[in-house]
């Protein structure tokens, strides 16, 4: 049989859904959120449950397949010519264990949902900052969450994971069944198995105060020292210090069109009193063009971070960085973002680490190990206008980057189109590597960072 014929083969089989190319559904269903990437999957699969993720796995084998999960396309990186694209969204289970603190969350469950179901709990999870990003997703590749330095990385509050290997096998791992492969789950990404449910913990937070300040681009090197001085000085305080530029487009809000501002996210676990007085450090040195800085429910906090929701054609560049002199370093991030901007770059943020980041959990636990860097940068392009150069626009990040290097970068933070040689030192690789072999020797799973 083709692999068209025996995909034909599938869609009768399944309980759930399969598109293929030349199907009226197709354009619609391959595209990612991330709208520049052009991906055109073999086929699009939604299972109904997991029979239907066996019956996949065992047809793309057959047929010379590939498989890829791809809950939303945050982080859509190729063509997926030769792949079946799973869409996990009927894998909704999303059960709240207040007594035990454990957050179980199906594979198509966006944190956004997730953080809605603990309100009125008085506990956190180690969500990101975008509510259409998804639950597994973000935890299986590292994760930064404003809770991370008081908390830890989202990798390393995974429990267990239930996943279907590339034989088509339904496991359900913890540390006492494999060790191993729960060490590689946590931050080795979507390279082992289709993962249906993960169990998270789940933290105090019964008070959250939070929100962000918008400087204007005048103040912005007082406005990131202040910042630094902050986060080095309360390392439990999540904070992003960033710089955007809006474009003179209708896009852009109209009281910001052709601006450039310097902008303050913060999220502290505690009270409004404390956590004003931490923004009063960053207000006392300039005058905020916005304040959106509130006491607030888990379940707001998609809508205090107010990132973009909808789909959007862009590129991202990240790094780590360390050594962070705080006035050096916020000359040098406000005049390599000018630069930057003069060729169309977007957004730039640097995520404070260090607190419970930096804690050493034992090489044991999780590929995501500690951090010891002092900062995550990520930067973004918006490709709206196809002329623009990604590349030259990020030259003066990367410079920057390279000024200030700070080895491993968080898997989520890792730029367009890199893999995990882009994440991990050569020990890390192999173990990843070693795993991968035992799992699936055929290399029937894809994962969007590829070992490199
Ligand atoms: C606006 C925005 C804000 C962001 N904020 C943060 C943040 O605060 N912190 C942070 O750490 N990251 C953040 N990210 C990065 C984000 O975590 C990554 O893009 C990540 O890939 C999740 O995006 P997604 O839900 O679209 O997953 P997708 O891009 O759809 O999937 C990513 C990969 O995960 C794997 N995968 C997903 N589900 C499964 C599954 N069930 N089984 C096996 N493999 C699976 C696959 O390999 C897949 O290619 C942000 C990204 C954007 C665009």
């Amino acid at each position: 049989m083709t692999s068209a014929s025996e995909l034909l083969a599938l869609r009768s089989e399944l309980g759930g859904s399969l598109v293929l190319p030349g199907d009226a559904g197709y354009e619609a269903a391959r595209m990612p959120w991330n709208l520049s990437v052009d991906q055109r999957p073999a086929a699009i699969a939604e299972p109904a449950d997991v029979a239907d993720v066996q019956a996949i796995l065992r047809t793309a084998a057959a047929a010379g397949l590939g498989v890829t999960v791809q809950p939303n396309g945050h982080g859509a990186s190729g063509d997926l010519n030769d792949v079946v694209l799973v869409r996990p969204t009927r894998f909704d289970t999303l059960i709240v264990d207040e007594q035990a603190r454990v957050l179980r969350a199906g594979a198509g469950v966006n944190w956004g949902r997730a953080l809605e179901q603990l309100d009125g709990t008085g506990l956190v999870a180690l969500a990101g900052s975008n509510p259409e990003v998804n639950v597994v997703a973000l935890a299986i590749a590292g994760g930064h969450s404003m809770f991370s330095r008081r908390y830890g990385i989202t990798a390393r509050s995974i429990i267990s994971v239930e996943f279907v290997d590339a034989a088509g096998t339904l496991h359900r791992v913890t540390d006492a069944d494999d060790a191993e492969l729960m060490w590689a789950l946590r931050g080795g990404g979507g390279l082992f198995g289709i993962v249906t449910e993960v169990e998270l913990v789940l933290y105090p937070g019964e008070a959250i105060f939070g929100g962000s300040l918008m400087f204007p681009a005048e103040a912005a090197e007082a406005v990131v020292v202040a910042a630094l001085e902050l986060a080095r000085d309360e390392l439990e305080l999540g904070l992003d210090i960033g710089m955007m530029h809006f474009p003179d487009a209708p896009q852009a809000p109209p009281h910001l069109r052709g601006r450039t501002v310097a902008t303050i996210g913060l999220v502290h676990v505690g009270d409004e009193a404390t956590g004003r007085a931490f923004a009063d450090r960053i207000v006392a040195v300039a005058e905020p063009i916005a304040d959106t800085l509130t006491s607030f429910t888990i379940g707001s906090l998609a809508a205090v971070a107010a990132e973009p929701v909808d789909p959007m054609p862009s590129s991202d560049f990240g790094a780590a960085l360390d050594g962070l002199d705080a006035a050096a370093f916020a000359h040098d991030f406000v005049d390599a973002f000018l630069r930057g901007a003069e060729r169309g770059l977007m957004r730039a943020s640097i995520r404070a680490m260090g607190g419970a980041i930096a804690d050493e959990l034992g090489a044991e636990f999780a590929a995501v190990g500690a951090t010891q860097a002092d900062a995550l940068m990520s930067c973004s392009v918006l490709l709206f206008d196809p002329s623009l150069d990604a590349d030259a626009a990020f030259e003066p990040m990367r410079d920057l980057a390279a000024k200030y290097p700070g080895g491993t970068v968080l898997p989520t933070f890792l730029s367009s189109g890199a893999t995990l040689a882009d994440a991990y030192d050569r020990e890390v690789l192999d173990r990843l590597a070693a795993v991968k072999q035992r799992v699936d020797p055929g290399g029937v799973i894809r994962s969007n960072r590829p070992l490199g």
